[in-house]
């Protein structure tokens, strides 16, 4: 049986479904989720992500924690965390980056948090050195000094979309055609107390979207970092506050239709760094501006990492090292598309790369 088909009876049986409720089986149903079944990352996949495309990004984002470790005293023993790590090469290269920083690697327990079976053991095998454990909630999150990574998660989570009508919203929902296919429709208009802070800056018809997830995954990752120490930067696509449709279904790195084939499209949407900074605020969490990678990068100094790497390479390996390093930075590729947002303890100052 396709997801297809196990959502169309679902809905027979229920009625039609959230866009949240979607996307998280299509991305996590044991059996049919994307990330269950899929190698998603690579030329090969259907999308590829910063680390992927060079060590320069794992490398300067491990240096970076490492002297804000450096500068908050060395706490000993810290979590080194990342949410969603993939195929684990972030953390790989965060590692290989930070052996000479002495003291830094012996401190550090790593703890991933991974939904899927799949990529954990993926995950086991790139980081086999270094008895990585793994956690299925961040409430599991050890209560110590936290140094946290997290690379294109946020988009992944699940969101339910609303449409503005009046002072009431109607959400987007999935049905079924008289055709048995999946099809979009609209719920019933109700007030969302949780988008109270929208009515400001929309007007009847627009599209406003809302990821329920993301609050306590950040109070529990800001709750730690404020009592114990530590840092996290949140990496992703989006922008302080998003306006519109922006989830989008991805095959072999090309846009697809969202319920055509359930299960086999990687499903992202924008990340609203406002929900990630203000329930960091409420567990008394300082954060970073919202910086374009771009900027990010360059002040932690991937032209000159590039540039020691580029004196090792000649013909198609420099070319693609110089091709990786404009991926990464420049603004019509990922520099300014995604964003990077520091979280880091009252008394300290910012992780590198980032202004308070
Ligand atoms: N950070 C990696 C991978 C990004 S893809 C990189 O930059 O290459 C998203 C990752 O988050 C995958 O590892 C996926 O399995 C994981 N993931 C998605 N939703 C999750 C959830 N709700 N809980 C835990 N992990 C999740």
């Amino acid at each position: 049986m396709t997801l297809k088909r196990v959502l169309l009876e679902r809905i027979a049986h229920s009625g039609p479904m959230t866009v949240a409720d979607y996307m998280q089986d299509c991305l996590l149903h044991p059996e049919h989720g994307y990330y269950a079944k899929h190698e998603p990352f690579g030329a090969k996949g259907d999308f590829i992500t910063a680390p992927e495309i060079s060590q320069m990004f794992g490398e300067l984002l491990g240096l970076s924690l490492a002297q804000s470790w450096l500068d908050q005293g060395r706490p000993t023993p810290f979590t080194l965390a990342e949410l969603g790590p993939g195929r684990g090469t972030l953390m790989a290269d965060m590692l290989r980056a930070t052996r000479g920083v002495s003291g830094f690697l012996e401190a550090a327990q790593i703890v991933l948090l991974e939904a899927s079976p799949r990529l954990r053991e993926v995950q086991a095998k790139a980081l086999a050195d270094f008895a990585p454990k793994w956690i299925n909630d961040t409430s599991e999150l050890p209560d110590r000094p936290l140094f946290l990574v997290a690379n294109e998660f946020f988009d992944a989570l699940p969101i339910r979309q609303f449409l503005r009508s009046g002072t009431g919203w109607s959400e987007r929902m999935i049905g079924a055609s008289d055709s048995d296919d999946l099809m979009f429709g609209l719920g019933t208009e109700t007030p969302q107390p949780a988008l109270e802070h929208r009515l400001g800056d929309t007007k009847d018809g627009d599209l406003v979207e809302l990821c329920e997830a993301a609050p306590r995954i950040i109070q529990d990752i800001a709750t730690r970092i404020a009592q114990h120490g530590g840092a996290a930067l949140v990496i992703d696509y989006g922008d302080w506050r998003s306006l519109g449709d922006t989830l989008q279904a991805l095959q072999a790195h090309a846009p697809v239709d969202l319920l055509d084939d359930p299960g086999r499209a990687d499903l992202t949407a924008h990340v609203d760094f406002e929900v990630i900074a203000g329930s960091a605020a409420i567990a008394k969490c300082r954060h970073s501006r919202l910086t374009p990678q771009g900027v990010f990068l360059e002040r932690l100094g991937i032209t000159a990492r590039a540039q020691s790497l580029a004196k090792e390479l000649g013909g198609a390996q420099l070319d693609a090292l110089i091709s990786a390093h404009r991926r990464l930075t420049h603004p019509e590729e990922m520099g300014n598309l995604f964003k990077v947002l520091g979280l880091f303890p009252p008394q300290a100052t910012p992780p590198p790369g980032l202004e308070p």
